[in-house]
């Protein structure tokens, strides 16, 4: 391990700020006091921000030298609404609200970055100190680009980090390519004809026609889609009918749909649609067809990977850093800053939960658990990769 020695002089602070931030979560376009804090540290480290992007956005501009090159480094702010089920010190004083993704640990890691880089300074650019609102389903990546941060802050890449609970703590895993896939969601409604139960050839029976419809959808993925492209349909809500003798009007189907490419997702959409309507047309009833495209895959770029990892070496060493690691069905919205730059989002090890010394719930130390905790032993390994990874990317 080559931390950055300087920001193990901080850690006191860091740790402080996350435990700060753990205990006062916000959700998504709230975090007007976390927005706080992370302005008022920057401002008393001499940093310029830029606030209001995204609503509760802000980013720190560390410009040295005379080069135009600049990149962005990017933490997320945002809460869950959820009960936390710690009972430590730092736990949250809001209930029903937790941060149970770390986004504490990524706010208190780009602010160590962002402390160390304000004073050191060995680099020839600009490095962007970007703090999102709303990952969790607000699009607040997006938000913030349509709020015009490439216009305010002009920069060649961007670059994003997750801990990942599982992954050894404290090691790294990467993939080139598609790491995230595309979050979608879809409802249908199938539209028949109610009546009495015993009755049926007077109704129109939408429960069998749904029926039909989620069968014939999962043939997608197994007999149309390439076996080589990963693709999920999880029907996961079927709602119909209110009585034991009631033909009911309609059926509804709910559910996700998840890709790594946007050339399997229009396939999906569109075969989806197609079965649907036809088997309803079958049927003789008809459906309305509603699916709605939230987070696009999460692709990296293959320069901008490569330079990650030689950061996240330099910090971890060679044999801790997974360059193929498996990519993960869930989603991410850091997709949206990867689809307008190039750039490379990492996870980082945060180990299985031995670090939770007590007062935690029983659970397992997992994204989106009540009783997860952000691992503190990774934010001198996180601040001191953004660090390093800048000072590669913008070497003098
Ligand atoms: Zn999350
Ligand atoms: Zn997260």
């Amino acid at each position: 391990m080559r931390l950055v020695e300087p920001i193990l002089g901080y850690l006191p602070e860091l740790e402080a700020i996350r435990r700060d931030i753990h205990a006062h979560p916000e959700l998504s376009y709230e975090e007007q006091r976390t927005s706080d804090v992370v302005a008022a540290r920057l401002t008393e480290w001499g940093i310029p921000v830029v606030r209001g992007l995204g609503v509760t956005g802000v980013v720190g501009i560390i410009k040295n030298g005379t080069s135009p090159r600049a990149i962005g480094l990017r933490a997320d702010m945002d809460a869950l609404p959820m009960q936390e089920l710690n009972t430590f010190e730092h736990a949250s004083r809001h209930a029903g609200k937790m941060h149970a993704c770390g986004h504490d640990g990524h706010t208190a890691m780009l602010l160590g970055a962002a402390h160390y880089l304000s004073r050191h300074r060995n680099f020839d650019g600009t490095v962007y100190i970007i703090f999102q609102p709303a990952e969790e389903g607000g699009a607040g990546a997006r938000r913030m680009i349509e709020d015009g941060l490439f216009d305010k802050c002009p920069m060649d890449a961007v670059y994003g980090l997750h801990n990942w609970p599982g992954l050894k703590a404290g090691t790294f895993g990467v993939v080139a390519g598609p790491m995230m896939a595309s979050s979608n969601e879809f409802r249908v409604v199938v539209n028949g004809k109610g009546g009495h139960a015993a009755q049926p050839q007077r109704a129109i029976d939408p429960v069998m026609i749904a029926v039909q419809i989620a069968q014939a959808w999962q043939t997608i993925v197994s007999r149309e889609t390439n076996p080589l492209d990963a693709a999920v349909l999880s029907i996961t809500q079927i709602h119909a009918g209110s009585a034991t003798n009631v033909i009911p009007n309609d059926a509804v189907l709910v559910g996700t749909v998840r890709t790594f490419t946007t050339s399997v997702l229009d396939l999906m959409e569109r075969r989806m649609r197609e079965i649907a309507v036809g088997v309803a047309a079958a049927f003789n009833a008809t459906v309305e067809f509603d699916f709605k495209r939230n987070y696009p895959p999460l692709v990296n770029h293959a320069a901008e990977t490569a330079l990650a990892v030689e950061a996240m070496r330099a910090v971890v060493g060679d044999a801790n850093v997974d360059t193929g690691i498996e990519p993960s069905m869930g989603a991410e919205d850091f997709a949206f800053l990867l689809q307008a730059k190039p750039g490379c989002y990492v996870f980082l090890g945060n180990g299985d939960g031995e670090h939770r010394a007590g007062g935690h719930g029983l659970g397992p130390c997992q994204l989106h658990n009540g009783s997860y905790d952000f691992n503190d032993g990774l934010l001198p390994i996180g601040a001191s990769y953004w660090v390093r990874l800048a000072e590669m990317a913008l070497a003098a």
